[in-house]
């Protein structure tokens, strides 16, 4: 068994009457000829570096890099502490922990490249928010990684990941879109909503340049999670209500690959052009690394 597109991914799953996480693990038995149970006790094994760079990021002050970044879900669960309506909002919850792992990536700590380290707080930040908020224990959410796996590893076959070859759209809108069909297996929707989720992220991120300020992984980086990982959850939503991408999933990866070519040298993570020659961005470079 294989697959090379999500169309095939989905068919498979509709024909075995099962579902795309299990059509994922079937597979990687196959090819790393594992066992169920050594590819559940790897993805267990993610699942805790996820949840361990959550709870670091929402409990502690990061120390990254260029530190321009550090403090941001500190803050942000601080907000949520004190303001139970603003906590109970699962939005909120996402965005926290989008921000929390993305900068213990950006104060090099642990966490799972998903797809990249600089997409890294994206699918953690949904699959647990949406897994604290429905109650569901941790074989169901080692099942939605396999799919946002499943997902990923299509891209990285038919395009890149690289915000260096594809712009931000690669990583971010990626890693949005695998955290979108992730989602939607993880609130009960079929292989069907699973793609379309995933088509409805990624579309609507196609186009993200990769304008890292100073060449750290930093701003816009982590606000940017932040920002995906809430936009992943409205895609599953879409999808679980029956609303189809126009756009086949397997067209738009196309279309994202045929944009990234297009990009200029400066958008993709050069920090020659965009918000990395701001004048602010230049001020706060020239701080970090002084004058050339
Ligand atoms: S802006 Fe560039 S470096 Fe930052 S997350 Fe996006 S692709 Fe990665």
């Amino acid at each position: 068994m294989e697959y090379k597109s999500t169309a095939e991914l989905s068919s498979l799953a509709e024909e075995e009457n099962t579902s795309i996480s299990e059509i994922v693990l079937k597979v990687e038995m196959e090819e790393s000829e594992l066992s169920r149970s050594e590819i559940e006790s790897r993805m267990a094994a993610n699942l805790q570096v996820m949840r361990d760079a959550v709870e670091r990021g929402i409990n502690n002050k990061i120390e990254s890099g260029g530190g321009l970044v550090g403090e941001e879900a500190l803050k942000m669960q601080s907000f949520l502490n004190s303001n139970p309506l603003e906590k109970d909002n699962i939005y909120n919850t996402v965005i926290s922990y989008a921000l929390a792992v993305s900068e213990v990536n950006a104060g090099m700590g642990k966490i799972v490249a998903g797809p990249t380290a600089g997409a890294s707080g994206i699918v953690p930040a949904v699959v647990l928010a949406l897994a604290e908020k429905l109650e569901l224990g941790d074989e169901q959410i080692i099942k939605s990684l396999y799919t946002a796996a499943g997902l990923g590893y299509v891209v990285s076959r038919k395009a890149t990941l690289a915000g260096a070859a594809g712009g931000c759209q690669a990583e971010c809108g990626v890693a949005s879109a695998m955290a979108a069909g992730a989602a939607v297996e993880l609130r009960g929707g079929t292989p069907e909503m699973v793609v379309n989720a995933f088509a409805l992220a990624l579309k609507n991120m196609l186009g993200l340049v990769c304008d890292p300020v100073a060449g750290l992984v930093e701003v816009p980086c982590v606000k940017r999670n932040a920002a995906a990982a809430s936009h992943a959850l409205s895609a599953s939503t879409m999808a679980l209500a029956g609303i189809k991408s126009v756009i086949p999933a397997d067209e738009i990866i196309i279309a994202m690959t045929e944009i990234g070519d297009q990009l200029p040298s400066c958008l993709k993570e050069t920090s020659k052009g965009g918000l990395a020659i701001t004048p602010t961005a230049l001020k706060l470079k020239e701080e970090i690394f002084g004058k050339k």
